[in-house]
């Protein structure tokens, strides 16, 4: 049943960004830990990970919710790359792969300096085709969203894929656990969430943003914003350069010099968000046990 949204209004501009007539609709509720949506404009289907359930799920505007894969080697974020192939982040088999279109899984990486990944988290594709990914120990910690393992790596960190060779290198290592992540709109900057706050309140709740240096290297690191509720996971922006975060009491609008404009209230914990639809204008939102969406007036900055 659609609700009426609530909303916290920060700024004036927010109003704006929001569709005053529209609900935010639950389309599913059942999961145990929702995250990891992904818009597949081609095939009208939305897919996100059900980490404990070890499933990744699929939503149709006309035949509602249904199985995409399962097990999932516990699944968490979810992306397309420039080819519009699914890159999943595996806490299971702590990799990261690519379904071909045939359905086989390639494995784009799963160790680093010779040891095993920690348990890649989210990752967002650049338009060169570059994978970026986060790396903390969120699938290792217990058995319920993976297998329960001692880290091998010494730092939790940002990783970038290269296209050409596959070789995986660290971009950033100096994160508490590296989480959410996406590019502006003109690739100029990355957005990286830390949530190390999740386990221990001392810890950051807090966004950065880099300068991207030649298409490949991360400079300048600063603090973007903080989460004043919750922690921040996933995060998304819109062809305006605002940036979407996921949060404790809903999703947290920020614009591009890091003020807060607003937040759309939710009535479970979010882990993650994506812009979708043909018209890329519907906000998806994972949280908790439910998939949410509402319509906005702003448009998600990539096809995923
Ligand atoms: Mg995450």
């Amino acid at each position: 049943m659609p609700i009426a949204p609530l909303y916290h209004v920060d700024d004036p501009r927010f109003p704006h960004m929001i569709v005053g007539s529209a609900r935010l609709e639950e389309l599913y509720s059942g999961c145990r830990w929702a995250e990891g949506p992904v818009w597949f404009g081609d095939a009208n289907q939305l897919l996100w990970s059900d980490i404990p359930n070890q499933r990744i799920l699929r939503w149709t505007p006309g035949g509602g919710v249904s199985v995409f894969r399962e097990p999932s080697n516990f699944a968490n974020g979810l992306t397309r790359d420039r080819q519009g192939r699914l890159v999943a982040c595996e806490h299971g088999l702590r990799r990261v792969t690519r379904t071909e279109p045939d359905g086989t899984l390639t494995v784009l990486a799963e160790r680093h300096a010779g040891k095993p990944l920690n348990s890649p988290n989210d990752a967002v594709v650049k338009s060169d085709g570059s994978i970026w990914f986060t790396d903390p120990t969120y699938g290792i910690l217990s058995d319920y969203e993976g297998y329960r393992a001692v880290p091998e790596q010494a730092t939790r960190n940002v990783y970038r894929l290269d296209p050409e060779s596959g070789a995986i290198e660290a971009v950033v290592t100096d994160f508490n656990q590296p989480n959410g992540l996406a590019f502006s709109p003109d690739e100029r900057v990355l957005y990286v969430a830390d949530s190390g706050a999740s386990h221990d309140e001392t810890l950051p709740r807090h966004i950065r943003a880099f300068d991207v240096a030649d298409g490949r290297r991360l400079e300048n690191g600063r603090v973007f914003c903080l989460i004043d509720e919750g922690i921040p996971d996933g995060i998304r922006t819109d062809t305006q350069g605002n940036l979407w975060s996921s949060a404790g009491d809903g999703v947290h609008c920020f614009a591009p010099d890091g003020t807060r404009l607003g937040k759309i209230l939710v009535p479970q914990t979010v882990a993650n968000l994506t812009f979708g639809g043909p018209r890329r204008n519907r906000l998806f939102i994972a949280a908790t046990n439910s998939l949410y969406a509402i319509y906005v007036t702003v448009t998600g900055s990539q096809a995923p």
